[in-house]
């Protein structure tokens, strides 16, 4: 496990390098500019992007919450938070973040809950492009797992598709991790989609509609401080539909003066 951890950060790192150069483009402009992606070299100095920042910052929010004892959705909502704040806040944060990100993570520095600062209606990326930790991360069960999945994406990404993926990207980096065929592993995440849905798994939480159930807003010093309710997409969906799209507060987009995004080093093809 510690192999493949090592292997999977590394390779989202050098991958989120080699594709800068071209974010944003499309394939033909892409194939005109660097060749065959195969033959590309990686551009010197190799930078890393949003991608890769926001997956060190779960990494290290990871560490944190379970440094303190068993993993829970109070127990991490706070050093990811901090993490998430510390992102939004860096100056090495000027490579294009997504505008879900940059939103949510405003909100959070205000000390907004996360059930608030989370964009109920984006299912972009940004929640599923970091989730890689959670299904390297050992000593976890499936249920923790998909619930601290589907946390993380929750504090920027709140609609149901945005967990759902986050949820199956953590299972599809475990299976591999634990050395499944990539050919199979479409069928494997069908089956675990549908176990998640199923009604007699009782995974569908409280009665009541509204914002997945999550952590309270405080932190409290009982022994199981740690440990209520992460929020659930099957569940979401299965009381509600599809969450309605509330409007958003405006909020500063990056620093003063930036405009968050340095231009991408070019592409070099071998
Ligand atoms: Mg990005």
């Amino acid at each position: 496990m510690k192999r493949a951890a090592t292997g999977s950060l590394l390779g989202l790192a050098l991958g989120d390098a080699l594709g800068y150069p071209t974010e944003f483009d499309d394939v033909p402009s892409i194939l005109a500019t660097c060749g065959p992606w195969r033959e590309m070299e990686l551009p010197s100095p190799a930078h890393i992007t949003d991608d890769t920042q926001m997956t060190l910052a779960l990494s290290r929010a990871l560490r944190t919450a379970t440094g303190r004892g068993a993993l829970g959705p109070k127990r991490l909502e706070r050093p990811l938070r901090e993490e998430f704040v510390d992102w939004y806040q860096s100056p090495e944060n000027n490579r294009a973040p997504g505008n879900t990100c940059m939103k949510a993570c405003y909100l959070l520095k205000t000390g907004k809950p996360w059930e608030e600062a989370g964009q109920v209606h984006s299912k972009g990326c940004g929640a599923n492009m970091r989730v890689a930790p959670l299904g390297l991360l050992p000593g976890i069960d499936d249920d923790v797992r998909a619930g601290a999945a589907q946390l993380q994406s929750a504090l920027t990404h709140g609609h149901t598709t945005a967990l759902a993926a986050s949820d199956l990207t953590a299972y599809a980096v475990r299976l591999l991790a634990r050395g499944a065929e990539p050919m199979g592993l479409v069928g494997l995440l069908r089956s675990y989609a549908g176990w998640r849905t199923a009604p007699a798994t009782g995974r569908h939480g409280s009665a009541t509609c509204g914002p997945a159930p999550g952590p309270p807003r405080r932190s409290g010093s009982s022994p199981t401080a740690g440990t209520s309710a992460w929020p659930s997409w099957s569940g979401w969906r299965a009381r509600c539909g599809t969450p309605t799209p509330r409007p958003t507060p405006a909020w500063p987009r990056g620093r003063a003066g930036s405009p968050n995004r340095r231009s991408p080093p070019a592409c070099s093809a071998s």
